[in-house]
């Protein structure tokens, strides 16, 4: 669609153009021992429906102080002065870290299902059903077939 408007400009192509998925994904656990995942390694976002960058360096920006108050056992009082050997998925700082990235992902859900869920134009296709919840495409879904049904 807007090939001919890049040509009429003097754009050409960098190399070979092709298609790759775009949909989100997230690791099953988001640390471990003497490991976290941040930014898009730990959660990546349907281009749709969020950001990415913002979330990357957010997350990588909380993932060091909580590494730092995990080695240091923060001033906060929590049980955390086993340092760096007793890092493990277990450290109350690794958990946080493991319990903030479930939010977001939980966040990221709820932002998705807005932003599809605001395009009503086409009801039956599978592309907008399938990032629909699921109450709303069933809803969607026999608003649609209503319609397409002859009146009797
Ligand atoms: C087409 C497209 C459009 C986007 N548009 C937007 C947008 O408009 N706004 C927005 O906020 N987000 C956008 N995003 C998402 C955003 O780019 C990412 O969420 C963000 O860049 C993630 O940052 P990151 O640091 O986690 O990962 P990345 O930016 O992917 O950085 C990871 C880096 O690690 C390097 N690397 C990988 N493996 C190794 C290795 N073994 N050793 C050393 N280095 C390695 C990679 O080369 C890369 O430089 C877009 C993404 C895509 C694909």
């Amino acid at each position: 669609m807007i090939a001919p408007v890049l040509r009429d400009r003097g754009y050409r192509p960098y190399g070979a153009i092709r298609g790759a998925p775009a949909g989100g994904q997230r690791l099953q656990a988001f640390c471990g021992d003497a490991w976290m995942a941040v930014g898009d390694a730990a959660q990546a976002y349907d281009p749709l429906s969020s950001q990415g960058v913002d979330k990357a360096l957010k997350s990588a920006s909380d993932a060091g102080h909580l590494i730092h108050y995990a080695l240091e056992d923060s001033s906060q009082g929590e049980d955390c002065s086993q340092g760096a050997a007793e890092l493990d998925a277990r450290n109350p700082y690794v958990v946080r870290h493991d319990e903030a990235q479930r939010r977001m992902w939980d966040e990221y859900l709820r932002r998705r299902a807005f932003y599809y869920g605001a395009v009503r134009r086409w009801p039956g296709e599978a592309f907008w059903r399938r990032r629909l919840p699921v109450e709303q495409a069933a809803a969607d879904a026999d608003e649609h077939r209503l319609r397409a049904s002859p009146s009797v």
